[in-house]
């Protein structure tokens, strides 16, 4: 007879996958089920992973925590699949005004952010192919994740370790604790965005919004580094930029193509926002877009639900999954094998209950 399952988790994006992750830690036995989109949040995410949000300045929420932890746990990542994914990377911040040189020194003070951005500015002249006004300031402790490299790696593990079901999950074969053949002590969605079709998720959690990136090549922008103005410019590899990303509220969310659907419109504004800083050459490569699983209180979704015993959510990673995801999931499984509370801000039962 087979084994029943400790956990059956569904969905392969970064929460997915880093709390598998910490459950293989746990010694706990698992199957995936995925369908395997290529155009998740996931999968289309640039993998920016920054402790500051640099509009105003302020450090994200519990980002010492988030920073504390993620160093050893990539290392681990990276011990297990023998590949390196995450990189200490810099971002320049341009900076284009004396009103935004004085933003930078007055939130330095006044924020205790000194770990985080570097008190003097530079006035630009290693940036290259950069308009010639431009200072820029270096934001500290940030990084990037390869993750499409390290969702692909992780799936061929799961594929080899016959840990992985690629098919759309059916909510309608779910019966308590079997789904079709596999029978589990608990079941885990973290389906992302997609989530909002699920019976069981709360109705009024998300407040997803689309993104999209486009990829560029050129010759002429030498950045090693990441540049944030309007548009963040990240250097993946060669001679090849991603360029990201736009935020939108509105689309047509009737039919799952168009949560993937590039809009010429969201094109425009990213090439405008690129060529208010860029005086270079280049072409374009691909568009993508996606949503991002976000929450209306900008917290994780996380936790039991409220009637039914063995169902469970790890989700509502919103724009910083790659910064979050790895301690989220460690509480998480803190919270399923060791009994430990989950705080009530990320605790999915606030939106069971309003
Ligand atoms: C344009 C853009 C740029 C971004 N940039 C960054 C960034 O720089 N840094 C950062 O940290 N974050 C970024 N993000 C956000 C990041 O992508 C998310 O925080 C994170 O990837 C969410 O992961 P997830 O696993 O919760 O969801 P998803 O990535 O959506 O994964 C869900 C998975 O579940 C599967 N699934 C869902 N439903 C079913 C079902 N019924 N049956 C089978 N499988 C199912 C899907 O196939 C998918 O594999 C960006 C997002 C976008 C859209």
């Amino acid at each position: 007879m087979k084994k029943k399952l400790d956990y059956l988790i569904v969905g392969q994006g970064l929460a997915g996958s880093f709390l598998a992750f910490q459950l293989l830690q746990e010694n706990k036995s698992f199957m995936i089920v995925d369908k395997g989109l290529s155009f998740s949040s996931s999968h289309i995410a640039a993998g920016i992973i920054n402790p500051l949000v640099l509009r105003r300045y302020t450090k994200t929420w519990r980002a010492e925590e988030f920073l504390e932890y993620n160093e050893g746990f990539y290392d681990k990542i990276h011990s297990f699949l023998s590949k390196k994914y995450h990189f200490k990377l810099p971002i320049k911040k341009l900076i284009s005004s004396k009103e935004e040189e004085m933003f930078w020194h007055q939130r330095l003070k006044k924020e205790d952010l000194s770990d985080f951005i570097e008190p003097e500015l530079k006035n630009g002249e290693d940036l290259i192919s950069i308009k010639k006004h431009f200072k820029y300031g270096n934001v500290k402790q940030t990084s990037w994740l390869n993750i499409s490299a390290f969702l692909e790696d992780f799936r061929k593990y799961l594929n080899s370790n016959q840990l992985l079901v690629e098919e759309e999950f059916e909510y309608t074969l779910l019966k308590n604790q079997q789904y079709k053949a596999i029978e589990f002590e608990k079941i885990i969605f973290c389906e992302g965005s997609k989530a909002k079709n699920n019976p069981f998720f709360p109705t009024n959690a998300f407040s997803l919004n689309k993104g999209q990136l486009m990829t560029i090549k050129s010759e002429s922008l030498q950045s090693k580094d990441i540049l944030k103005k309007k548009v963040f410019v990240l250097p993946i590899k060669g001679n090849e930029y991603k360029i990201g990303a736009t935020y939108s509220w509105k689309w047509n969310q009737t039919c799952d193509k168009g949560n993937h659907e590039v809009e010429t419109e969201k094109t425009e504004q990213l090439k405008d926002m690129f060529n208010e800083i860029f005086e270079g050459e280049y072409t374009i490569k691909n568009i993508e877009a996606g949503v991002r699983p976000a929450v209306k209180d900008r917290r994780p979704l996380i936790g039991k639900h409220p009637k039914k015993e063995h169902i469970y959510f790890f989700n509502g990673m919103g724009s910083k999954g790659c910064f979050m995801a790895p301690l989220l999931s460690k509480e998480f499984t803190n919270y399923l094998e060791k009994s430990q509370e989950l705080t009530p801000d990320v605790n999915i039962q606030r939106y069971f209950l309003s």
